[in-house]
């Protein structure tokens, strides 16, 4: 029987595995006998195959075309010296050491970045959670899948919340599948790749909610092996200036080659056809083409820029395509996300608006993927882990709230909705759910408020008290969460996006998240090379500009623009007034691409940065598509062509000055 066809106990006893995954010893026992967790690439080109490429350059043929002719007349004649054949050769032989040497050289930067950008997954071993390569997943890891993760390898869902996974890669189908942890009826028999909604597959993209999964088959044995195997890679791509390079090298050679036709023709006509004449003629003619092709031109090129891949890379900024080390020298605009590039993503609840601050607290802190650590950490998103610190700091640990209040559906987090919803079983009996999200959001979605222990219907003039408060607290630069709750008899039968309505408002809370300390100096540099920075945030409006100002990124609070006057106005409008926006509050992810066309339209080389899996689009819309190392998600990393290794704005500047150093030297090398 198909995995498919098994309940997840007879899954996880074929693999020899348990719910909370492999024993460490054991999964390094099963590296060690079944290899890797990755596609192998096609047969590396070996040394003779390098050899040959660089003999079959034109300009190495016309060398070694002169040494023969000049080796046969020598010989011929009585006087013979074969110095000249002798000197030809060692330029041969000089030139194509240096041209493997350095070939090899670029490969080898192009495999450290490779390397640099290796894929983790999020592993059980030893029953805990721990971030191991992809590559060193074996049969039998449990792995832990989130949004914007992808798939690491073939397995089998044992757990499963909300989960969507985009499979294009394998069945072409681009609407993301809904998967279940539950086994399919067996006597539906074999079932294409599209219909094992309770396997995933490498390749695929977790877009939505989160799951377990254990490892079915690994590297060439999984789905995406056995179509690779019958794919040869594609060579590695060239950047354009590279392409241009090596197109007008051709071209000169070419011109040369022509030239120096010509000069044989003429020198033979001047001193006559003897055999000492024709043979002085086409020495000449090939010294004069040894010394005018451009044989070096694109190699330097190479060399020049993984050179400055690799110096970027000491300062956290790593390219993922040499193309981007030339467009970033060029970037004129730096559209980036606030939270974690231009603030440190360390958040800390400072304030609060409500009745009960104890029962606000359960709430976020209910509504919370964070948890605390044995030595009372919080730790997970940061947004999560403030609130469940802030509880902790109540005097209410996350594991004596969860014991009490068992969670038995959610609906995750996302910036579309800006809402989060968990439900749980109360202790007494019947249910309560727990909403947390945007005030903005939230508050139109509570017809009750919760007061000094009693519940009263929702006014307008307390609806727009609560506004009031939530820009109070926003004004001071702080995020804003906002906690309502809702209670059942019986649980609703599949919790939806739909439930998240008739709440009852329990308060607000303002998080701090400091700026980076280096942000502000990079920000001048910014602005002084000429460069426009863009804040973008899913934040309030107040909480944006408040920090906005502080950076010096907007001078007026006009400068800022929400997501929904932006729907408000058209392409043409948008791009006529786009220059006059510096802060872009309450975004969803969508929007960011419409900012980067605006900008491109106006022929501003962009750069945009992103971490969510809803920011791949705009990513790879952009000029330079930035990812981030630490929060960023795979799907995210994948698209991009640079990753901020410590996710700091700062670097991208970093990045754009060397940048803009190796352009200069290449265009000075040419
Ligand atoms: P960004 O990360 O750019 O600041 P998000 O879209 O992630 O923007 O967040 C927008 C708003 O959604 C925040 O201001 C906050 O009010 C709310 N929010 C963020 N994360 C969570 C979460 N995990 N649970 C509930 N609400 C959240
Ligand atoms: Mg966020």
């Amino acid at each position: 029987m198909e995995y498919y066809s098994k309940t997840k106990e007879a899954v996880l006893m074929d693999v020899g595995s348990f719910e909370n995954g492999l024993p460490s010893a054991e999964s390094e026992l099963r590296l060690a006998q079944n290899g890797k967790n990755r596609i192998e690439e096609g047969k590396k080109t070996t040394l003779f195959q390098r050899i040959l490429a660089q003999i079959s350059d034109p300009m190495v043929i016309v060398l070694i075309v002169a040494a023969v002719v000049s080796g046969i007349t020598s010989l011929l004649s009585a006087e013979g010296d074969l110095a000249d054949v002798f000197i030809i050769l060692f330029v041969v032989v000089l030139n194509t050491t240096l041209g493997v040497i350095q070939e090899s050289k670029a490969e080898a930067a192009i495999e450290a970045l490779k390397e640099m950008t290796a894929a983790t997954s999020k592993v059980f071993r030893d029953g805990r959670l721990v971030h191991v390569r992809s590559e060193d997943l074996v049969v039998g890891d449990v792995v832990l899948l989130e949004a914007g993760d992808a798939v690491p390898a073939d397995g089998r869902l044992i757990e499963c919340v909300s989960l969507k996974v985009e499979e294009a890669a394998l069945t072409g189908e681009s609407v993301p599948v809904e998967k279940t942890d539950a086994a399919l009826d067996p006597a539906l028999g074999e079932v294409s790749l599209g219909d094992r909604i309770n396997m995933v597959y490498m390749g695929s993209v977790v877009v939505y909610g989160r799951g377990r999964m254990v490892v079915t088959s690994s590297g060439m044995n999984t789905e995406m092996g056995k179509i690779a195997k019958a794919i040869t890679n594609a060579a590695e791509q060239k950047t354009p200036l590279q392409q241009k390079l090596a197109q007008l090298s051709r071209t000169l050679t070419f011109l040369v080659l022509g030239i120096c036709a010509v000069m044989f023709g003429v020198s033979v006509a001047r001193h006559g056809i003897a055999f000492e004449s024709i043979l002085g003629s086409f020495m000449l003619a090939v010294s004069l083409a040894v010394a005018a092709i451009p044989e070096g031109l694109v190699a330097v090129v190479t060399i020049v820029l993984s050179i400055g891949v690799t110096k970027m890379s000491k300062r956290n900024a790593i390219i993922r395509k040499l193309t981007a080390v030339e467009t970033l020298g060029c970037t004129m605009v730096i559209c980036s996300d606030k939270t974690g590039t231009l603030t440190q993503n360390k958040m800390t609840v400072v304030e609060y608006s409500g009745s009960d601050e104890r029962l606000l607290a359960t709430s976020l802190a209910l509504c919370s993927d964070a948890e605390l650590d044995e030595n009372n950490r919080a730790t997970g998103d940061p947004t999560q882990a403030a609130v469940v610190d802030y509880a902790y700091r109540q005097g209410l640990p996350k594991p004596e709230l969860a014991g009490k209040y068992p969670r038995v559906a959610e609906i995750p987090f996302d910036s579309g909705r800006k809402l989060m919803t968990t439900l749980h079983k109360k202790p007494g009996g019947g249910y309560i759910q727990h909403t947390t999200g945007a005030p903005d959001v939230l508050i139109y979605k509570c017809d009750r408020y919760f007061e000094n222990g009693q519940v009263f219907p929702m006014t307008d003039e307390k609806r727009d008290f609560f506004f009031a408060e939530n820009r109070r607290l926003a004004g001071k630069a702080l995020r804003v969460l906002a906690a309502g709750y809702r209670e059942y008899d019986e649980a609703p039968e599949k919790l939806t996006a739909e439930y998240e309505s008739e709440l009852v408002f329990l308060g607000l809370v303002g998080m701090m998240d400091p700026v980076r300390e280096e942000v502000p100096a990079a920000i001048e540099s910014c602005r002084s090379a000429g460069i426009r920075p863009i804040m973008i945030t899913g934040d309030h409006r107040d909480t944006a500009v408040a920090i906005a100002l502080q950076l010096g990124i907007i001078s007026d609070p006009s400068e800022a623009i929400t997501g929904v006057e932006l729907d408000k106005i058209s392409d043409e409008e948008f791009q006529h007034n786009v220059e006059h926006y510096g802060v872009y509050a309450r975004v969803k992810p969508e929007h960011k691409t419409r900012i980067v066309n605006a900008w491109r339209a106006r022929g501003a080389i962009t750069a945009m940065t992103g971490d969510g899996v809803n920011d791949a689009p705009s990513i790879k819309n952009a000029d330079i598509g930035i990812g981030m190392g630490i929060t960023g998600t795979d799907v995210t990393k994948n698209v991009a062509d640079m990753i901020l290794a410590d996710d700091n704005f700062a670097t991208i500047i970093a990045a754009v000055e060397e940048g803009r150093r190796i352009y200069d030297n290449i265009r000075k090398s040419i």
